[in-house]
């Protein structure tokens, strides 16, 4: 089975009806027709072809239009699985999730600094085999992906942001896990990611054109272009908390300088008014009884993510902002809401319309990871060979 950067022809039917089909258990032949726009006689070889590969059976009467019962058509969900692996510095994941998109399993350890890729590759590995391991003899995995943080190297399969050592920035990280664990190997950053895991899942805000945000320690971002992820020509694209918002500002940890995550993470917040930060409680608390610092540095915050965005908004036609976070809720509300109010200051005026500022689903990484081999496999526009 092939996964990705094949094609096939005459497969693009069947993906379709296998996504009209996920997305609407129960589906009848004839409004899966109508979904893909063919024919009631079109569609019964396609049926018949996904129902003999076990992708699909019948589940069963369902009442019809007319009072006759029209058999309606479900996923075989453990049909197959993907496996999404996931790291950061603080924690290992792995995910198994079934053909549905559903989580099956997940494995994680909390593991400090490394200090060789090996290493990673060693941990990353046992907890692939941790969630595939329980996993029937004939249960087929299709994929594995790993999402990590950006930047990243496709074409060598390295993770080039995990540390500025070179001995890590040109590990190739894929090829050696691909060797140790036996499968092609989809590497995304975290954000694409997570988006793409949003966009598969018909989440709010993903339809059309769409500026994905992160504000965690750094700030990580993606973009949605009608209704789809794009990824660029190096796959890092996206990166919005990269954005300059003040010339010569404060030095990045990705090389430049000015960057809008030093202004608006959680590291940058720690870094400006103490580790004590670090703490949830205190930040909450500091909050709420209007701590003039942390009223004035969020302030500021609030500022350059508007700045950012706009200028993203510009570039993009984007109308919906999805945002998401490691802030405690309401401060992340308080900071986009605010960042909402001042986006038009940034933003051409004549623009018919400003972004919607939507709150996004906090996934799992190594979910994201997992259902990334879904939605790149089942995706009738990447013209997979799976079928
Ligand atoms: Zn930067």
């Amino acid at each position: 089975l092939g996964i990705r950067n094949r094609t096939a022809s005459g497969s693009y039917n069947r993906l379709l009806a296998l996504q009209h089909i996920r997305r609407f258990p129960g589906i009848s032949r004839a409004a899966l027709a109508r979904k893909i726009g063919i024919t009631a006689p079109a569609v019964t070889p396609i049926v018949s072809f996904l129902m003999d590969e076990g992708f699909i059976r019948e589940s069963g009467n369902q009442p019809g239009k007319f009072g006759r019962p029209s058999i309606g058509l479900e996923l075989v969900e453990n049909r197959a699985y993907t496996v999404g692996l996931h790291f950061d510095h603080q924690r290992f994941q792995a995910a198994l999730v079934n053909l549905g998109g559903k989580l099956e399993d997940s494995r994680s350890v909390v593991v400090g600094d490394i200090s060789h890729p090996d290493e990673l590759v060693e941990t990353l590995t046992g907890l692939y085999r941790d969630v595939t391991s329980p996993l029937p003899d004939h249960a087929e995995v299709l994929g594995v992906g790993l999402a990590a943080m950006g930047p990243i190297d496709v074409e060598h399969g390295c993770v080039c942001g995990y540390s500025p050592d070179r001995e890590w920035r040109e590990y190739p990280l894929v090829q050696e896990l691909e060797g140790r664990i036996g499968h092609e190997i989809f590497l995304e950053n975290n954000f694409s990611a997570m988006a793409t895991n949003s966009v598969w899942a018909g989440d709010e805000g993903c339809q059309n054109n769409a500026i994905y945000i992160y504000i965690g320690y750094g700030v990580g971002g993606a973009l949605i272009v009608d209704g789809r992820i794009h990824r660029g020509s190096s796959r890092n694209a996206g990166e919005v908390g990269h954005i300059n918002v003040e010339r010569d500002g404060r030095p990045c940890v990705c090389g430049a300088k000015g960057c809008m995550e030093n202004y608006v993470s959680y590291r940058a917040l720690v870094s400006d008014l103490g580790p004590e930060m670090a703490d949830p409680d205190v930040l909450l608390e500091g909050f709420r009884q209007t701590d003039a610092r942390l009223a004035d540095w969020l302030d500021q915050a609030a500022t350059a993510l508007a700045l950012a965005l706009g200028t993203a908004t510009n570039l993009l036609d984007a109308d919906t902002i999805l945002y998401s976070g490691l802030f405690p809720d309401e401060i992340l509300e308080h900071l986009m809401k605010t960042a909402a109010e001042r986006i038009p200051e940034y933003v051409m005026h004549a623009r018919p319309t400003m972004p919607a500022f939507i709150r996004g689903i906090d996934y799992m990484p190594a979910l994201c990871a997992a259902t990334l081999n879904i939605y790149e496999t089942l995706d009738p526009e990447n013209g997979s060979s799976l079928i």
